[in-house]
This record gives structure tokens, sequence and C-alpha cells, in this order.
């Protein structure tokens, strides 16, 4: 890394001070030999793409620079790449009011979320931008992408809001850094944010939309980075024929712990046999791995549940991505595993952490209750709700039911179980006509305990539901006796 604090700076009134990181991509590229057709584009050291933006500094921002050594195609740039440029921020960041990184498109989403999740408590915009054509031609965007990054970057001296956020500013559009895409390897609007609203939008006026801002950290949480990421993980795109023995081929590798499954519409996958049970193996297995699901469309959310076809990941444990790009969920996914274990995973990736995801995802897990041996009229369990859950931003609530068995019914019987919440029982009670009843599990016995799902009725739910312990029972049909392996509360709630 090569770094000059005052070349090319200038200072005029207002002392606001960017640092710009060059790491390479097309916006710094010249032919390989100049004047030859057909030559292929390679980077240009830092001075040279300077010369382009004359006049860069005359905006009352004082410029520090710094260069990655050798600039680099962007699809050559990783975790290590991903820390140096976070290194090199935190060595500057309580010097400079913004960044700059330059930096390649291709890899440019993956970079920004990345850069994301390891800031932490950041308090200054980090701008990421880069450009389709280099800016040693005449016809480029390049030279406005870069100085509409430091516009934005230097927020104080250009009368801006400041963006505490990881951004990619491209053409007419800044966007939240773990919400960006790129969509198009020509058109100058090479990136988008198909989930989540422009952070602000750039014309003869540049405009920042302060509501969808991230909040500021507080002033007594410093700065600091989180370096800690593990690579142990993987992509795979789902496609119509993939077998279970490819997938479980992947999933058996030694240094893959955690997966994004880039499932069909709304989460969905085959419910072959062999494919399932390779997806079991790998997450319940002696060494279990973590699998996230995002969808494959452009845009949308995953709704695990909604149809069969996914209701089978869920049950084996893939956990919710949510509406997050595939690109945040795999940076997410490495951020996580780097820092957290067990349960604590999906508790961190349901969870929006950055604004990378428009709902975060609650799971309450009351675990079993009984046996075959031990089943009873009504089973009560308790658990309290992770902390970060606010009632009031409740937008879906669904109770699922895994190994939930009936004891002394005959094979072919059908019944009715029904949940309860925070109230005993009241006998002969349904969902219709009482308060406390919030589920309805109706079944025909076949002798072998089944899983169940049931949305509860949101204004049930929001009356019920109160900041402690929950309390959920299960009421067997009468005269019978019920137990289950495993009982869950998934709370759904607006992201702020
Ligand atoms: N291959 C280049 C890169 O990502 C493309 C670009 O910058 O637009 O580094």
């Amino acid at each position: 890394m090569r770094r000059t604090g005052g070349d090319g700076k200038i200072m005029i009134g207002t002392r606001t001070r960017i640092f710009v990181l060059y790491t390479g991509g097309t916006i710094g590229m010249a032919p390989l030999e100049a004047g030859k057709p057909g030559s292929p584009l390679v980077p240009q050291p830092l001075d040279k793409l300077l010369e382009y933006v004359p006049g860069i500094g005359d905006s009352g921002i004082e410029l520090g620079f710094g260069s990655f050594a050798e600039p680099l195609d962007s699809s050559n740039v990783g975790p290590q790449h991903w820390k140096a440029m976070a290194r090199a921020i935190e060595e500057v960041y309580a010097d400079y009011d913004g960044f700059v990184i330059l930096h390649g498109t291709d890899t440019m989403a993956f970079t920004a979320s990345a850069l994301a999740f390891m800031c932490e408590n950041l308090a200054k915009p980090v701008v990421l931008t880069g450009s389709q054509l280099p800016i040693f031609r005449p016809r480029t965007d390049a030279r406005q992408n870069f100085v509409n990054a430091v516009y934005i970057a230097g927020w104080k001296a250009m009368d801006l809001p400041c963006i505490p956020e990881v951004v990619v500013v491209f053409a007419d559009k800044v966007i939240r850094g773990c919400r960006a895409r790129k969509v198009s390897s020509v058109a100058w609007a090479a990136f988008d944010s198909p989930n989540y609203p422009l952070l602000g939008n750039i014309g003869e006026r540049i405009r920042i939309h302060t509501a969808l801002l991230q909040p500021p950290p507080p002033v007594d949480q410093p700065f600091r980075v989180n370096f800690e990421l593990c690579e142990e993980v993987m992509e795979i795109g789902l496609f119509p024929g993939l077998k279970g023995s490819q997938l479980a081929g992947v999933l058996g590798l030694e240094n893959v712990r955690g997966v994004v499954l880039r499932t069909f519409g709304a989460g969905n996958a085959p419910d072959e046999p062999e494919f399932l049970r390779a997806i079991a193996e790998a997450l319940n297995g002696p060494e279990p791995k973590t699998m996230v699901n995002v969808t494959q469309c452009q845009e949308g959310m995953v709704e695990m549940g909604l149809y069969a076809a996914s209701s089978a990941l869920l049950e084996r444990g893939v956990i919710s991505g949510l509406d997050m790009t595939p690109e945040a969920a795999l940076t997410k996914l490495m951020w996580t595993l780097g820092n957290q274990q067990g349960a604590r995973i999906a508790d961190q990736i349901q969870v929006s952490q950055r604004g990378e995801q428009s709902e975060n995802l609650f799971d309450v897990r009351f675990g079993p209750g009984g046996s075959g041996e031990t089943a009873r009229e009504s089973i009560e369990v308790r658990q309290s709700p992770d902390p970060r859950f606010e009632l009031t931003k409740l937008t879906r609530a669904v109770i699922r039911v895994t190994e939930l068995g009936i004891a002394g019914a005959d094979p072919g019987e059908a019944m009715v179980v029904r949940v309860f919440l925070n109230c005993p029982p009241t006998e002969g009670a349904t969902v219709e006509d009482d308060a406390y009843c919030v589920a309805e599990f109706p079944m025909v016995w076949e002798g072998q305990p089944v899983q169940e799902a049931c949305a509860i009725d949101l204004t049930k739910a929001r009356n019920l539901m109160g900041p402690g312990l929950l309390a959920l029972t299960v009421t067997a049909p009468a005269g019978r006796r019920v137990w289950f392996g495993g009982l869950y509360l998934a709370l759904f709630a607006q992201a702020s």
C-alpha cells in the first residue's frame, strides 16, 4: 500500500479532508500497448490517473491519496484485499471526513458489502466508485463518477448530509453498499439497488434522502474494523436438474463451513429426497454447516414456508436470507462465521446489521415438548424473544412445530391440535372464537409425527405478546395426548 498525505491537496475555507484509495479497475486502466487496436486494458498507476481529473481538489476539499502497490482488476479482489482496504481506512480514519475507494466494477458490490460488515460504528462516508470506460478516454463516465464520489465523501464542504455508511456512487445513483448489485456491463448506470430505495440521486444537484440512512453510531462507540472473516464459504445456484449427489459432493467438502443457496422464486427448491438428504446431512451432521437461502430473482424476498417447496428447507435448518442480495448474503456469512457460533449464527444473519435487509426474523426456539412415552393433554413451554425484537415492528408471526405426535389416536383419525399464547387453554376453544387460541394444526393421524406451520393473526399477536416471556401451550384433541420434537415462533419485524 502506498500513501501520500499531502500531494495534490488544495484547501479552501472549510477544512474538509477526504482520503482516496485507488485499488484498480477500468477507471484507471489503459491499453497495454498504446495505439494498438484490441490491446487488453491493464491498470495504471495512481499518478497517471489523477492527471485526468484536474481541479478535483478545487472544491474546498483536501485530498490524501493511497494506492494498492499493484492496482487490480477487481476479478482478483478477495478477502485479503477487503482487509487491506479496511486497514487503510482504519489507519487514517481520525484524520479524514470521508473516504473514496476507486475500484473495478465487476466485484464492487462484494467489496462494498464486505466493508459494510467489517466497519463497525462507522460515522463517516466510505464511497466506492469506478467506471465503465477508462478515465483516459475522451468519452468516459470515469471523471463524473470520481468527482461525484469526492463530493459525497466531502459532504462537509459540499453542504451535504453525512452518510455514515459504505455506499456505491455510480452514474446518477447513491446506493447503500450492502444493497448494491452490478446490473449492466455496458450501461453508464451499471449498479442498482433492487430491494431498497436509492440513498441519493445525482443530477444537476445532489439529493441525499436522509430518512433512509442508517443512524450514526453513538458518540461513545469508536470506529473499529472487524477483520474476522471466514473464507470457508461457497455460493451454490440451483438449476433444474441439479442432482442431490452433486450437491452432497460440494457440501461434503472439508473447507466449506457455510453456503449461500440461490434458490428459485420466493426461496423454493426441489423436494426430491436425495436433494433434501444432502442438505439435512450437511446441516445436521457432526460438523453442522450453515446454509443461507437467497432468491435468484433480481428483486424480492425469500419466504420459506410460503410454498411446500421451501418448507422442506426450513425444516432442515436452512436460514432465511430474506431480501439480501447474494453479495450481501455471502459477505455477511463470512463475517458471521468469523465471529459467531451455534444458534447465534442464525440470529445474526436473520437480523439486519447494516440495513442489508428490509425485515428481521427472530426465531424463538421453545425446544421439545415430551415424547411418545411422556405425551400429555397439553404442554406449556416458555421462552423470551431476542431483546432486539420490537413488538411495534411486527409484520408476521408464524408458529411451527416439528415431530408433532399424538398418543392414543387411531390411524386415519382426523383431529386438530391447538396452540394458546400467554394463557392456559380453554376446552373447546378455537382460533375463531377464542382470543388466546392462536394456531390450529388440522391433521389426519397416520401413526408418524408430522411438521406443521400456522400464521398467527397479527392483531391477536400484538394484543397477546408483551415484552417478556412468551408462553405457548400446545393442546391435544379431547381424549388424546400430544408431544413434539420442536416448537418455534418466527417473528418477522420491519428492520429499522
Ligand atoms: N474488469 C474490470 C474490473 O472490475 C471492470 C470494471 O472496472 O468496470 O476491475
